[in-house]
């Protein structure tokens, strides 16, 4: 029978995949037979998590860019097609996090939240489409949150560029499902990665943390792959327009 969940012969790009929730999807992806793009702002990152990519025998490249910067979006992506080959599969995940309380937050870092976390969804989501029209297909996943939907001290700007790429995710899938795009996205919850460190050492946060989620723990980033391999594969061709929400449970409980 053939295996719906496969990804041979798939090309990944991933952004911001050069550590944490980003390089696990590209372990995972690659474990299923996907072709890797790394992506980082840094070049020596991306060299690393390449080579550690091909040390499991994964087929992988990497390319560093700024995803929130266009003219680097619009020459890094004509350089993966042209040189590499047609990006398949693009998994919007690049993401900053600034805490701050309302009153203190400066407007330098809400620029950049809304630049790294939302414009770049923008970005990479339109010019990819200008690749994957003409071939009548192609898969975008981008990397949501549960705050999405949840508010949070300290953390206003964050959940605001989060819960825009919820709609984005809705408006693209809107655009480009006649086309045979599927646009979907992952939201994470709480997650122990280098984002969500300063949490993970506060005990007082931790043992909040697990009254609060139903299933009473952090998660571990490698729970987000079987999302990332549906909705990269032919097992989800007419799933469109959603987000699936990796939370142990926090969404569904007040
Ligand atoms: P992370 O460990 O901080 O990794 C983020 C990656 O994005 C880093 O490799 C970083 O590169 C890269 N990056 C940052 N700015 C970039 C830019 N302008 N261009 C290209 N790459 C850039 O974060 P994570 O926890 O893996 O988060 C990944 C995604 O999941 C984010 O969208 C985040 O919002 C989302 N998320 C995470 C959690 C969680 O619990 N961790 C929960 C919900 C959602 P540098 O290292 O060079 O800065």
């Amino acid at each position: 029978m053939k295996n719906i969940f496969d990804l041979s012969g798939k090309r990944v790009l991933i952004t911001g995949s050069g550590r944490g929730i980003g390089f696990l999807l590209a372990k995972g992806l690659g474990d299923y037979g996907a072709e890797i793009i790394i992506n980082d702002l840094n070049q020596e990152v991306v060299v690393q998590a390449v080579e550690q990519l091909k040390s499991h025998s994964i087929v992988a490249t990497g390319i560093a860019f700024d995803v929130s910067d266009k003219k680097q979006v619009v020459d890094s992506l004509y350089q993966i097609e042209s040189e590499i080959g047609a990006i398949d599969i693009l998994i919007n995940n690049a993401g900053i996090q600034r805490r701050h309380s309302l009153i203190e937050f400066p407007e330098k870092d809400w620029d950049d939240i809304i630049d790294i976390n939302q414009k770049s969804v923008f970005l990479l989501s339109q010019e990819i489409a200008k690749y994957m029209i003409p071939r009548g297909k192609g898969k975008i996943i981008n990397i949501c949150s549960m705050q999405s939907e949840l508010g949070r001290e300290t953390i206003t700007p964050y959940a605001a560029s989060k819960g825009a790429v919820k709609m984005l995710t809705k408006g693209l899938c809107v655009e480009l499902a006649k086309h045979n795009i599927q646009v979907n996205g992952i939201g994470p919850g709480y997650f122990d990665t280098e984002m969500t460190k300063a949490l993970v050492n506060d005990e007082a946060f931790s043992s909040w943390l697990f009254t609060r989620t139903p299933a009473a723990r952090w998660g571990k980033p490698e729970e987000l792959v079987g999302a990332a391999i549906y909705l990269s594969s032919s097992a989800s061709d007419f799933v469109n327009g959603h987000i699936i929400y990796v939370d142990g449970g926090i969404l569904a409980s007040i």
